[in-house]
């Protein structure tokens, strides 16, 4: 795609992060103004001039009329199916209305489903598109700070059930991501800052240096620096494309994919008690659950004081949320490990941590005690 980038006018050279896996391979490009030009983008990598747009009304009403146009442009046919915004779309009814419309469309196997949205429009598109004639083509175009950083690289697609987040899914990895940083222009800051917490959780997980540029850098990428903004999505996807190009199905014990997991353990606990209602962002419990896994991992001895501070200064002057008494909720310790043990991270009966000997440098562990979780939550405020 080198050569149809340089044929176009952008305001600013998109960056490119090359994702291999062992049989496939795609980039992320990243930069202002690509939804205008999708067309163009996308063209070397369809395999049909047709497209089957996924959307959310939120995002439909802001950015598609700019990817028709550029879709058109190219000569690419395209058919739009729009779901309502927010998680509760990304369920078996909203999958079999988004299947059912493909099918009425009368999709072909060459027909490339596009998600333009943040990463409930990306999972569920993207299972739709695994699901549909046994896979059709998928490219995704993230519009959250989130989607771009995390759900939209690494191939993992889904929906929820009764029984938990994402149980339904499959491993569907796309033709092509492209990571527009105009997008992020009409995005709200509290979205902004739930996907923050997943570059910080990059750089906290296996690159200290990451970091380092978090601390210089994070506040020009919360107040909408585009081209500060799409730094921080290259570096991102670039650590994620690592992880995921070493261990695409999270298959290993440890280490690999499971990485990706710091401050999740602690996150989805609080998330399950404050609901997927709109109170409690991913990114927001991520952010929180971030500063509890180096908490956790200073309690256990394996991560200096040092570094836990670091950590704490920086979501604080960033006003990232950090504690959980920043939520203005009581929770009780017993029954956030209730919902830890219940997480489906946990192997063999025992709680899976991903802990830390220091910034840049995670691992996964076994061996945390129930009565060392309970007694950080309690240093939290926590009732016991
Ligand atoms: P989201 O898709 O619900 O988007 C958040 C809100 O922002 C929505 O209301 C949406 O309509 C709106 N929005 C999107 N783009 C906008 C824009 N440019 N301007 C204004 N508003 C915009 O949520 P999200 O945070 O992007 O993604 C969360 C989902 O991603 C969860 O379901 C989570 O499970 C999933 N996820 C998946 C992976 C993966 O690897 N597949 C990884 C992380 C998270
Ligand atoms: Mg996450």
């Amino acid at each position: 795609a080198g050569n149809v980038i340089s044929a176009l006018t952008l305001a600013q050279q998109p960056r490119i992060v090359p994702v291999r896996l062992e049989r496939w391979q795609y980039d992320v490009t990243i930069g202002a103004d690509l939804i205008r030009h999708a067309g163009m983008l996308l063209t070397p990598v369809l395999r049909q001039k047709r497209v089957v747009i996924v959307t959310d009304d939120t995002v439909a009403g802001l950015h598609l009329p700019r990817l028709l146009e550029g879709l058109a442009e190219a000569g690419i046919h395209a058919d739009t199916i729009t779901v309502p915004p927010g998680e509760g779309s990304k369920t078996i009814t909203e999958y079999e209305r988004v299947t059912n419309t493909l099918l009425e469309l009368a999709v072909e196997r060459g027909t490339t489903v596009i998600a333009l949205g943040g990463g409930v429009v990306g999972d569920l598109a993207g299972f739709a598109a695994a699901t549909t004639l046994r896979g059709l083509p998928f490219a995704q175009i993230p519009t959250t700070l989130l989607s771009q950083v995390d759900s939209s690289v690494g191939g993992k697609t889904g929906i929820n059930t009764p029984f938990g987040k994402n149980l339904l899914g499959a491993f569907h990895q796309p033709v092509a991501v492209l990571a527009d940083t105009s997008a992020l222009a009409t995005l709200p800051l509290r979205e902004i800052r739930a996907g923050y917490a997943e570059i910080v959780k990059a750089g906290l997980i296996g690159d200290a240096a990451l970091f380092d540029w978090c601390e210089a850098h994070g506040q020009a990428v919360l107040d909408g620096d585009p081209d500060t903004q799409a730094e921080a999505v290259r570096l991102a996807c670039a650590f994620k494309a690592r992880i995921v190009g070493d261990d695409e199905r999270e298959e290993k014990k440890s280490d690999g994919r499971a990485l990706l997991n710091l401050g999740h353990t602690f996150g989805h606990a609080l998330e399950a008690e404050l609901g997927y209602d709109g109170r409690l962002l991913h990114g927001e419990a991520v952010s929180i659950g971030l500063r509890l896994a180096f908490l956790t991992s200073v309690r256990m001895g394996f991560c200096t004081q040092a570094d836990l501070d670091r950590i704490t200064t920086h979501l604080d002057r960033l006003g990232m949320p950090a504690r959980i008494s920043d939520l203005g909720h009581v929770f009780s310790a017993e029954t956030l490990i209730g919902h830890m043990q219940r997480d489906k991270k946990m192997r063999d009966g025992r709680l899976s941590f991903v802990l830390a000997r220091g910034i840049g440098h995670a691992f996964t562990c076994r061996d945390v005690p129930d009565d060392l979780v309970r007694e950080v939550l309690i240093t939290e405020s926590c009732a016991p």
